[in-house]
């Protein structure tokens, strides 16, 4: 293959695609799907777009196998974030190239992985690369809001989208590179937290401000959310977790991994405790976690509300059990007149396993694509549409050739969110030979 021309052919696709303003809400992603079609259509890739409401488009489009071994959806969310142009030094849409830098919002997050998809069919469609594993192409509507209008219509509503497949493959595992680290770090995720939202009501009779008495209905609130908070949910490490955290105390200088070998056992010590839950993302990463985001009391400052409510913002590790947690809460919280519920049916974590053929490939691809570098799987604290697809019976992975700085991550979902050239030339290259490899005959 002319990797050369598909290096610079991809970047143009990637420049393209990030001026299309698939911000969600509304997200319009038709307008993303038109272009992926006519693009595919090009090379005489036919694929089918569905919408899920007026503009919310999710489209699939296929490179058969030989039906020998099960096919690889590769798949990626058209939608983006909102972008404030305010705190941009470019155009967010206007596929501004700078320094080495190609810049829109989507340049991680993640139409750069799109494209990488996008051009791997087009490579592999135009060698005439004979494949024993079908290559699903599919772009989903509504990532970044929750899935409704894309990934979970598609599994709802077009099950048959994903027929055939084993493996899906999404965004966000990557090749980091930070100073703080020997060697990069290069992650694959195996897994996502997902939410199990709470509604915490506390209540009592009204009256007025001017008389308060102890029990209240928001000083009842306050209480209870006062012994949440200062409850000691235990940890739980998960050897997929422990994993992680064993490769990357080889790439820590000096004594600064100490005690990461056996996480269960050091996390006892308050000293080390306290030291490892600075970093939120690895705090997270071993334990429940409890946020409270909305609080709602009276309508007016001089009038006592009978009721008053949080909302709590828990996310489950995988393992955990939804009606274990709420169990948990209410017994921490132990009032009678304060009712803990679970607000909507909760996503049940899933993990897929670090030891699949095509898990090893990813790696190996990881290690060239960064000599020396490590490879580790990962949990991801936050959703992606793996989680779905996991449900469906699928292997799904986050994975992606790209080789960021930290700073460079700071900028998804951020400011002046940009991908190197570099990353996207050797990226096309890496995606390309890895599928190759694996779906190839
Ligand atoms: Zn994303």
């Amino acid at each position: 293959m002319n990797w050369a021309a598909l290096g610079e052919e991809t970047i143009e696709l990637l420049r393209r695609y990030l001026m299309i303003d698939t911000t969600n809400p509304p997200g319009n992603e038709i307008a993303g799907a038109r272009f992926l079609a006519e693009v595919l259509s090009r090379d005489g890739i036919e694929s089918e777009t569905i919408e899920a409401a007026p503009g919310r488009a999710s489209l699939r489009a296929r490179l058969a196998g030989d039906g020998s071994l099960g096919g690889i959806v590769l798949h990626h969310h058209i939608d983006v974030v909102y972008a404030d142009r305010r705190y941009w030094t470019v155009d967010p849409f206007g596929g501004a190239i700078a320094g080495g830098y190609l810049y829109g919002r989507g340049a991680i997050d993640m139409k750069s992985t799109g494209i990488l998809h996008l051009a791997a069919m087009l490579a592999i469609k135009r060698a005439r690369v004979p494949l024993k594993r079908e290559l699903v192409f599919l772009a989903t509507a509504d990532e970044e809001a929750g899935s409704e209008f894309g990934a979970e219509f598609i599994a709802t509503r077009r099950r048959d989208w994903l027929a055939g497949a084993e493996y899906a493959i999404s965004e966000l595992g990557v090749i980091q590179t930070h100073s703080g680290l020997t060697a990069p770090l290069a992650a694959i995720v195996i897994s996502e937290k997902t939410g199990l939202p709470l509604t915490v009501t506390a209540r009592s009779e009204p009256g007025h401000g001017s008389m308060p008495w102890p029990d209240t209905a928001p000083n009842r609130l306050v209480r209870a959310l006062t012994r949440l908070l200062d409850a000691e949910r235990p940890v739980r490490v998960l050897p997929e977790v422990q994993e992680f955290f064993t490769r990357m105390a080889d790439l820590l200088p000096g004594t600064q991994g100490a005690g990461y070998d056996d996480l269960a056992r050091s996390l006892q010590d308050g000293a080390f405790r306290a030291r490892f839950f600075e970093n939120r993302q690895y705090g997270a990463m071993v334990q429940t976690t409890f946020a409270v985001t909305m609080l709602r009391g009276s309508e007016k400052s001089n009038v006592i509300p009978p009721e008053a409510s949080a909302q709590i913002d828990c996310r489950m590790l995988a393992g955990d059990d939804p009606e274990e947690i709420a169990g948990w809460v209410r017994r921490v919280v132990a009032d009678p007149n304060v009712q803990v519920e679970i607000a909507r049916e909760p996503k049940i974590p899933n993990l897929s396993p670090p030891d699949t053929e095509l898990y090893k490939a990813m790696a190996d691809t990881l290690r060239r694509r960064a000599p020396g570098a490590v490879v580790a799987p990962m949990i991801l604290v936050a959703f992606t549409d793996n989680w779905v697809f996991r449900r469906c019976g699928l292997h799904g992975y986050g994975f992606s050739p790209f080789v960021l700085e930290d700073a460079e991550l700071q900028r998804i979902h951020g400011n002046d969110e940009r991908i190197s050239l570099e990353n996207i030339r050797e990226g096309v290259r890496a995606y390309t030979e890895m599928l190759v490899e694996v779906a190839g005959n």
